[in-house]
């Protein structure tokens, strides 16, 4: 039996989690005079304070490569990976699912890409659409005013377009294209596809007293000057200026308790510095770890109330898991080799992208993506231009081979396409009943498969790009991949926009959390994070996650201001 030691001051609210589901329920509820603990696995660690910004990767004795804990390279913002060690995680025999943690105040807001795209109207009704999947309990019209107010709270540049579903924000001003880009944008343009400014949560104008963007790249990194979004330095420091939040850092949640009734009563934790268990009482519990990460709370968190976990009676903790669709072309373009050395940097991601822009009623695959891209003269680290030897007599030794550097740095691009997959049945996450993580909790085993839908998809985004290449009068390299590689498509969750798990829906036979991400079992139990996600469309899912979590502590603060939690 584990001993708690029990805190005896009571919370209003508990949150699991301070990344931007966790940041924005600890900002919107401690402005709302809610004495609010966040409880979080990870170290303190605020980019104006801790980021490697502004370090050359001849900085680094291994010029700026990956490490096992810095998969995205050395410098980069994140502590986590696709491992955390003492913290396995297991897949079903011959099925792979990549999960990629954070463990760190503000999780992976510190070196996610800023790409922040509002959902459309159609992404919450694709069930009814075309019979595949289940809709959303809510519409764009529900969640708009949110986006509205993250937008306009966190900052974001873009422009605005009128398409019918990429709906457009508040946008600051968006920097010009770097030279690839236009390129693309011409290559596109005569091809018909849709290019236009990226949508980033960066600055390009002042936003209360964060300061612009001075375009030096870096952004996966956490950026210093907190011209970009961190839930750290843009929602949990003025959450704790208000005086009204308690941080437990370094504190690795382990279930949700509740009493008789079967009411949540507060969260119990693992002290990560001395080992020991401890107990953080509250009238609310809101779960925001990560999809995933609140699943596996909610299994784990078992009682006589709840014998298969937590607001589990549907057995729906856990199913519906999905990720993003991605794959991916590099190209070479020959006109763009040997063009005089300048500073392309520019803010941290590509400043186009092409949303998508067909029917799916006339493909042979139901639903769309998009395209990020990337290219040009971004900081060199180590392996740059590998295989140097396949561009036009490239390669050598000696002077030859550091001018033929020269001569190709900078002539490539690259696409990634972003896709929308279908929610089937057969990927989820469940308890492995023979493996349990360092502390003793029991951890996840994962099911994936993707269904024909998402390969044929992967299959048009492999022959776009290879077009695009084509219209900028450059070579591919590698070929195209065949069906048995489906097409290039990559493993399930390799994109880190894992989302489901808990998800929202007005029939509780079939759901686990209400319209508001309130669970239907137990009254004072709200989802912040990506669990209660009912599809995953083709955007990337921060911002929704940012308003859906603003949505739902504005319910919490209300039902608490109406005495009815
Ligand atoms: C490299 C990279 C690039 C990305 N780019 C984009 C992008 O451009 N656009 C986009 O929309 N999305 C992007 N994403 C995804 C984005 O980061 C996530 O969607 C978002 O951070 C999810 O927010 P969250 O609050 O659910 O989880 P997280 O941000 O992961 O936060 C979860 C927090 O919970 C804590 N935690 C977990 N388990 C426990 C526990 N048991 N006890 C206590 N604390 C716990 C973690 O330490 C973490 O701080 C990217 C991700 C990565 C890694
Ligand atoms: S590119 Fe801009 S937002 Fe990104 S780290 Fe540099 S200054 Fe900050």
């Amino acid at each position: 039996m584990i001993q708690l030691r029990r805190n005896r001051q009571e919370y209003d609210v508990c949150i699991i989690g301070s990344g931007a589901g966790g940041g924005m329920a600890a900002y919107m509820l401690t402005q709302a005079g809610a004495r609010v603990s966040v409880i979080e696995a990870g170290p303190k660690w605020y980019s104006s304070e801790d980021s490697a910004m502004l370090k050359w990767n001849y900085d680094s004795p291994r010029r700026g490569a990956s490490t096992p804990d810095r998969p995205f390279g050395e410098f980069d913002g994140c502590i986590g990976g696709w491992q955390v060690e003492g913290e396995p995680y297991t897949m079903a025999p011959g099925e792979r699912f990549d999960w990629w943690r954070a463990r760190m105040l503000g999780g992976r807001t510190n070196h996610w890409g800023r790409i922040s795209l509002r959902f459309g109207p159609d992404d919450f009704r694709r069930g009814s659409m075309d019979g595949l999947g289940d809709d959303w309990p809510i519409d764009y019209d529900d969640i708009a005013p949110y986006y509205d107010r993250v937008d306009r709270l966190v900052g974001i540049f873009g422009s605005r377009e009128g398409l019918p579903n990429d709906p457009d924000g508040i946008f600051q001003p968006a920097p010009r294209p770097r030279c690839y880009e236009l390129l693309i944008k011409d290559a596109c343009d005569r091809l018909g596809i849709t290019c236009i400014p990226a949508r980033l949560s960066i600055l390009t104008q002042p936003l209360g007293n964060r300061v612009p963007c001075h375009y030096c790249g870096q952004c996966g990194r956490g950026c210093m000057t907190n011209s970009n979004f961190s839930s750290p330095e843009v929602l949990i420091r003025p959450a704790l200026a208000t005086g009204n939040l308690t941080l437990y850092l370094e504190a690795m949640a382990r279930e949700v308790t509740v009493d008789a009734r079967g009411h949540a009563t507060g969260v119990s934790y693992v002290d990560k510095a001395t080992g020991e268990d401890r107990h953080v009482r509250a009238r609310i519990v809101v779960l925001a770890a990560s999809a995933c990460e609140s699943a596996r709370l909610l299994l784990n968190s078992k009682s006589s109330q709840f014998p298969d976990g937590l607001a589990n009676g549907s057995g729906m903790v856990g199913r519906y898991l999905t990720d993003t669709t991605g794959a991916g072309v590099q190209g070479f373009i020959p006109k763009m080799m040997e063009r005089p050395p300048h500073n392309e940097d520019g803010s941290g991601s590509g400043h186009i992208f092409m949303p998508w822009w067909l029917d799916n009623r006339t493909l042979d695959f139901p639903r769309g993506y998009h395209i990020e891209v990337g290219g040009g003269f971004d900081m060199p680290g180590y392996g740059v231009l590998g295989g140097v030897e396949r561009y036009p007599a490239g390669g050598g030794w000696g002077r030859q081979l550091k001018d033929d550097y020269r001569r190709y740095f900078g002539a490539t691009v690259g696409f990634a396409g972003r896709g929308e997959m279908v929610p089937n049945e057969n990927c989820y996450c469940e308890i492995d009943p023979d493996v349990v993580d360092r502390w003793g909790i029991p951890v996840l085993r994962f099911h994936w498969q993707w269904s024909d839908h998402e390969v044929q998809q992967a299959k048009h985004m492999q022959e776009t790009f290879r077009s695009i290449v084509e219209a900028m009068g450059g070579e591919v390299f590698a070929p195209m991949p065949t069906r048995e590689e489906r097409y290039g498509l990559m493993n399930g969750g390799s994109i880190i926009h894992e989302l489901g798990c808990v998800r929202m829906g007005n029939d509780p036979a079939r759901s686990v959390v209400d319209a508001n991400c309130r669970a239907h079992e137990v009254p004072n139990l709200f989802v912040a994070d990506g669990g209660p996600f009912v599809s995953q469309p083709d955007k990337n899912p921060t911002w929704t996650i940012l308003a859906l979590s603003m949505r739902t502590s504005e319910h919490v603060a209300r039902l608490m201001k109406e005495g009815a939690l």
